[in-house]
């Protein structure tokens, strides 16, 4: 534990995508790491949140991870798991931009600290800042809904956090809950060895055609509009819809996505719905999503009456001084680059005593230009 309180402009937290393009677009700004800023992560490597995704994922099968600004990714093999690929190109990209991640260093708490300056509590002592780039995703808030008699469930339950591959369910019966992506690529695989059932709250989505800016920019604008009025951010899957591929096409033909509605209670032995329906299940994944990590942001009392912390662009409205990025309308590869650099500039703004840029308050993101980043 370091005694030393260590003074910066500016400390971001979180290394993952969002965390990395505000380290770039800091040290463009010149800012230097450790004086100027500090990314700090409780992660033990360089990766974010994907150095956790499950080995079945690979670079392949995710939807598209754009790179960074400022570095090609390269050639990336196709059936290499993302969480290595992904953890590799961060690697090289802290090393090549000298960004110098803290980790791991678990940020406890931010509170207000002395002459305006933020406090940020860690286990390996205190950083103050000026300002605070926040960036911690989603991963370490897996979503878990409650159901009558879940304690009591005999067989397996876990997360999607916490599933690794599909053979440690050969001839199991898994019912799989949840109506996003994870959940409808998981009963993919696991349907090759196992028994499923899929149960969702609503009827599921599927949406064909190509998706396309367009659809992007409507997706991000609808999300934008909840964050703004400080309610919680949305799925992105709750506004597009799922993507029909061919490779799901397959699987609705073979009878792997006919769901069924959420069951009403779980048994010792499986789950059961107030009609009299039940079903015997040996394990219940919950593909039930993840919430934004902030509670160590709690100190400030930045949530709204909605639940959400209003944004506008990336800047928290109660507080100019804090910036969410990778947050609601920026929560994507692509959205997290972006949403570095308009922290970056909004936060030089603030430090040189110029008025916030008039351009990003008045426009949404998902109605400005969509720029190059590099
Ligand atoms: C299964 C899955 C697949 C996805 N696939 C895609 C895809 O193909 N394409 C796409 O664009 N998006 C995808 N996404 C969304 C995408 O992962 C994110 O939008 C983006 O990568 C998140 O980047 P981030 O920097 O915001 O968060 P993260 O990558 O989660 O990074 C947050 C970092 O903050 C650190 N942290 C958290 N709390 C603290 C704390 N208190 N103190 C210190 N450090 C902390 C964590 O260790 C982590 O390193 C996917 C998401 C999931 C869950």
């Amino acid at each position: 534990m370091n005694d030393a309180v260590r003074e910066v402009e500016v400390a971001v937290v979180g290394a993952g995508q969002a965390g990395l393009s505000a380290g770039y677009f800091l040290r463009r700004a010149g800012l230097a790491p450790d004086s100027g800023f500090a990314l700090l992560d409780h992660s033990p490597g360089p990766g974010g949140a994907w150095q956790y995704r499950w080995p079945s994922l690979t670079y392949g099968k995710a939807h598209r991870v754009h790179e960074l600004p400022g570095m090609p990714l390269g050639d990336a093999d196709p059936d290499r798991p993302s969480a290595e690929v992904v953890a590799d190109y961060f690697a090289r990209y802290e090393r090549e931009f000298d960004l110098r991640v803290h980790r791991p260093v678990d940020v406890a708490a931010v509170r207000e600290g002395d002459g305006g300056r933020l406090r940020v509590e860690t286990g390996a002592g205190v950083w103050s800042a000026r300002a605070l780039i926040n960036a911690t995703g989603t991963w370490d808030r897996p979503f878990l809904p409650y159901y009558p008699g879940q304690e009591t469930f005999l067989g397996r339950q876990l997360h999607t956090a916490g599933y690794r591959g599909a053979a440690e369910f050969s001839g199991r019966h898994v019912i799989v809950v949840g109506g996003g992506t994870s959940a409808v690529q998981l009963l993919m695989e696991l349907a090759e060895v196992a028994r499923t059932t899929w149960v969702t709250r609503r009827p599921p989505v599927f949406r064909s055609g190509p998706f396309n800016e367009e659809w992007g920019r409507e997706a991000v604008a609808t999300v934008e509009r909840r964050v703004r009025q400080g309610l919680p951010p949305q799925s992105v899957v709750s506004v597009t819809g799922l993507a029909a591929t061919e490779a799901v096409q397959r699987a609705e033909a073979r009878g792997i996505l006919r769901r069924q509605d959420m069951f009403d209670r779980i048994t010792p032995h499986g789950v059961a719905w107030n009609d009299g329906r039940t079903l015997d299940a040996d394990v219940i994944l919950w593909a039930t999503g993840f919430r934004a990590a902030l509670d160590h942001l709690a100190p400030l009392r930045l949530r709204e009456p909605g639940g959400g912390i209003a944004v506008d662009g990336t800047r928290v409205l109660k507080d100019p001084r804090i910036h969410l990025v990778g947050y609601g309308p920026s929560a994507s590869t692509i959205g997290a680059n972006r949403a570095g650099r308009t922290a970056v500039r909004d936060i030089r703004a603030l430090l040189s005593g110029a008025p916030a840029d008039p351009a990003h308050s008045a426009t949404p993101v998902s109605e400005r230009p969509l720029e190059r980043v590099r």
